[in-house]
């Protein structure tokens, strides 16, 4: 049978400087998505990527006395170097300045052109000349100078090419209604049909002509192709469009899930649709709006200065204390704040206490009482059902959760089994019926069962925690790691143990 597919994108990251612990953030969570789908049987593309051009990278760029591309060239390897360190399973990395994407979005600038959706016009902007740069009202200091050099900025025309935004209002109303889950969370919905759509949208300059680094419109060599076009597009350009009949065009198209930051949610449930309905093609299945990572409180900022580079934390806390983290702390389409503080006690009090302990004094139980070997006696009490239950029960539990992207909740969920397990040692005290010669099998099955929940526990952490899990697995010297072993009774019987290893350390918070 032929696997289901599942398209699923990061935005494409400006690199203008080094990437910081939010960009980590949005991929991290993409990462366990893409994961998941793969575990669960999806044929998964899951694509990230740069997006290059524009003024603020030529003048940084003019600023260090480089070309656009050196500029931007070391950033990427930078980038790609920590999806390594963070483990993102990427399946491709878009730039736009790649060749194929550069022809593609000429082609797709000249076929909206032919059919009338874009056309030449005038475009009014507040033109700051020493820097030269346009800036929006909004844009402005607060004393309505530019926003760079606080100078003042003046009212400049140039001629530059339009998309027909608002031929597409209506049709892009009946499209939120047919599709209620387009928009997640839904609150992001209301926000662009009340702010934004209803008080009517307003076409689109797709060109200019005031900067150099961008893609050229081949038919009209003054202008270059203004962020929308070139960037939006990498969704479709990376699959082969416009050749509608390249194989992975016809495969991964519509995308399942646009995974972007609030403040892009506007760019991919407006402009985004209303390009693709230009094109004549399907609308990706949902666009979701995730809240920001804080810093401290404050937004992350290179000029606050209120960030490290992101493998200060790997190295000095392990790859999968930064996911957790990342994947644990930030509730469902809200904000979260992140400090170091707060990432060493989630580590402690989850990664060293819940997980690990169970798993190192568990191992070590066997190994004491029973040399390793592991056997399911089935002496049952009822007792055992308070993790027998809930272990069966868990896979659904975190399939609906990351069904509706409650990354966070999945995790609460696998951890509650792991807590449920501390408790069960408790509850049983397998030190006395280590001391009891009747009661050795009970003390097997208590193991066994223990074991088993770690086993379910760990496959299902492979999505968020991969490197951990391939730990465990090791630790319990099982091949039983798939989705499809997910039934409680599946570790295997008479298996011996390997030795039990520190999982995370606790950190001192001295
Ligand atoms: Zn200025």
């Amino acid at each position: 049978m032929e696997k289901k597919k599942f398209y699923i994108t990061t935005p494409i990251y400006y690199p203008s400087a080094d990437f910081h612990i939010g960009h980590c953030y949005t991929t991290i969570i993409a990462d366990a998505i893409a994961r998941y789908k793969r575990l669960s049987g999806y044929d998964v593309f899951f694509q990230t990527g740069t997006d290059e051009h524009g003024q603020k990278i030529e003048k940084k760029a003019l600023e260090t006395g480089v070309t656009p591309k050196e500029y931007v060239d070391p950033i990427i390897e930078n980038a790609k170097d920590l999806w390594k360190k963070l483990g993102i399973s990427y399946d491709y990395f878009i730039r736009t300045t790649d060749e194929d994407h550069v022809k593609r979005v000429q082609e797709i600038f000249k076929i909206m052109y032919d059919k009338g959706d874009i056309y030449k016009g005038e475009y009014k902007g507040l033109y700051c000349t020493p820097c030269e740069s346009f800036w929006t009202e909004s844009q402005l200091d607060e004393n309505g100078a530019c926003p760079d050099c606080h100078r003042e900025v003046h009212e400049v025309k140039e001629e530059a090419y339009f998309f027909r935004l608002s031929k597409y209002q209506d049709k892009l109303i009946e499209y939120y209604d047919k599709h209620p889950d387009f928009i997640q969370p839904i609150s992001r919905k209301n926000e662009m049909l009340n702010n934004f759509i209803k008080p009517g949208l307003e076409d689109l300059c797709v060109s200019r002509t005031s900067f150099k680094w961008g893609i050229p419109v081949t038919f009209d060599k003054d202008h270059v192709i203004y962020v929308w076009i070139d960037a939006l597009t990498n969704y479709i350009t990376s699959l082969g469009y416009p050749d509608e009949n390249s194989e992975l065009f016809k495969k991964y198209w519509p995308a399942d899930l646009h995974l972007v930051g609030k403040e892009i949610v506007r760019f991919h449930t407006i402009i985004w649709p209303c390009m693709l309905m230009s094109l004549g093609l399907e609308l990706p299945h949902q666009v979701f709006g995730h809240g920001w990572l804080i810093i401290n409180g404050g937004k992350i900022s290179k000029s606050l200065g209120n960030y490290k580079d992101p493998r200060e934390y790997i190295d000095s806390y392990g790859v999968d204390a930064v996911r957790y983290f990342a994947l644990r702390e930030v509730p469902f389409g809200n904000d979260g704040n992140f400090s170091e503080e707060a990432l060493i006690s989630r580590t402690n009090s989850d990664l060293v206490n819940t997980l690990g302990n169970l798993v190192n004094r568990t191992i070590a139980m066997s190994k004491k009482y029973f040399d390793s070997k592991v056997e399911n006696k089935h002496v049952n009490e009822s007792i055992d059902d308070s993790i027998i239950t809930y272990a069966n029960m868990l896979p659904n539990l975190v399939e609906t959760k990351m069904n509706s992207f409650k990354v966070n909740e999945a995790l609460e969920d696998i951890f509650e089994l792991l807590k449920r397990c501390n408790k069960y040692i408790d509850d049983t005290t397998p030190w006395l019926l280590a001391k009891d010669e009747t009661k050795l099998d009970r003390l097997k099955t208590v193991l066994y069962n223990i074991l088993e929940s770690i086993r379910i526990s760990a496959i299902l952490l492979r999505a968020f925690i991969p490197t951990t899990s391939d730990r465990i697995f090791k630790m319990l010297n099982t091949k039983n790691i798939e989705f499809d072993t997910l039934e409680f009774g599946k570790l295997e019987n008479n298996i011996t143990l390997n030795e039990a290893e520190i999982l995370f350390e606790r950190i001192d918070t001295k």
